[in-house]
């Protein structure tokens, strides 16, 4: 049997967000079995929480943001993809404002917090979020599908035309180990002619070279940690994404796809899941 999982101790962390460009305290603090992963706006009045829940999803553009009444906290993908790849079931965060510290814009910086925190196994079941037939969803050209399977896996392709670039396939069983080694170090990027408009949006107001890869016309703006980096932190953002549904058994595969196609398909595993359960519609 799998145990659930929470940390040993709190720990902190301070910052600057990503997109929101604000300084901010994060606390991560050890929560009990079946809590999962709440959420809590210490700056606001009654310090209201947000599950990281699919049904919290408040907005899909460019990030993933949660939301509960009015409080909200975006930018959640990375953080999650950290608690879920190094196996947190159970923990509180507490922020003292609407984002996480970005770090460099990986998941590296989270892993290092749960590592400093230690987990502790809690001696109750894990619960896994299992499929009885694929799942699918599409924009466009842009696709996101989940087939069952007894671990989680993903495929990913990046499709571009920049000639530094390139098309970039790549797919990882999401363990402990490869997700320390593979996945946690890569980064946010951003084609630098894109820049303009996201800051116009209020967002990448906390973007700079120590947090994202920015692709110029011309190549890379930054050194790479993996050559093909960008695949990779698709793959991360949806191990963070449908880190929402907890632990998901599946073989995910994505083309062209991103953080609005990953709610999509949470949807259906979600609808599919209570459908089974014979609870009806939601
Ligand atoms: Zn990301």
């Amino acid at each position: 049997m799998q145990e659930q999982q929470t940390l040993r101790k709190s720990v902190t962390l301070s910052g600057m967000g990503l997109h929101s460009g604000t300084a901010v305290h994060m606390r991560l603090l050890p929560a009990s079995v079946n809590t999962g992963i709440i959420f809590r706006r210490m700056d606001l009045p009654g310090q209201p929480e947000i599950p990281a829940a699919v049904e919290s999803i408040a907005s899909t553009n460019r990030n993933t943001s949660l939301s509960r009444g009015t409080a909200q906290v975006m930018t959640v993908e990375h953080l999650m993809a950290a608690l879920r790849g190094l196996g947190v079931d159970n923990a509180i965060i507490e922020l003292d404002g609407g984002e996480p510290p970005m770090g460099d814009g990986s998941a590296q910086i989270f892993v290092e917090m749960i590592q400093e925190a230690g987990l502790s196994a809690q001696g109750t079941r894990r619960h896994f979020c299992q499929l009885n037939t694929p799942v699918w969803v599409s924009q466009g050209d842009s696709h996101l599908v989940a087939v069952p399977a007894d671990e989680f896996t993903v495929s990913y392709t990046f499709v571009s035309d920049h000639p530094q670039v390139g098309t970039q396939y790549g797919e990882f069983a999401i363990t402990e180990d490869v997700f320390l080694q593979e996945l946690a170090p890569a980064r946010t990027l951003i084609f630098a002619k894109d820049i303009e408009a996201l800051r116009r949006q209020g967002l990448g107001l906390g973007g700079n070279l120590d947090s994202v890869v920015i692709i110029g016309d011309n190549g890379y703006h930054n050194s790479l940690r993996y050559q093909d980096e960008v695949v990779r932190h698709k793959i991360l953002d949806i191990v963070g994404d449908l880190g929402l549904l907890g632990f998901l058994q599946a073989h995910v595969i994505g083309v062209r796809s991103g953080h609005s196609l990953n709610r999509q398909l949470m949807l259906e595993i979600w609808e599919q899941a209570y459908s089974a359960m014979g609870v009806g519609n939601r």
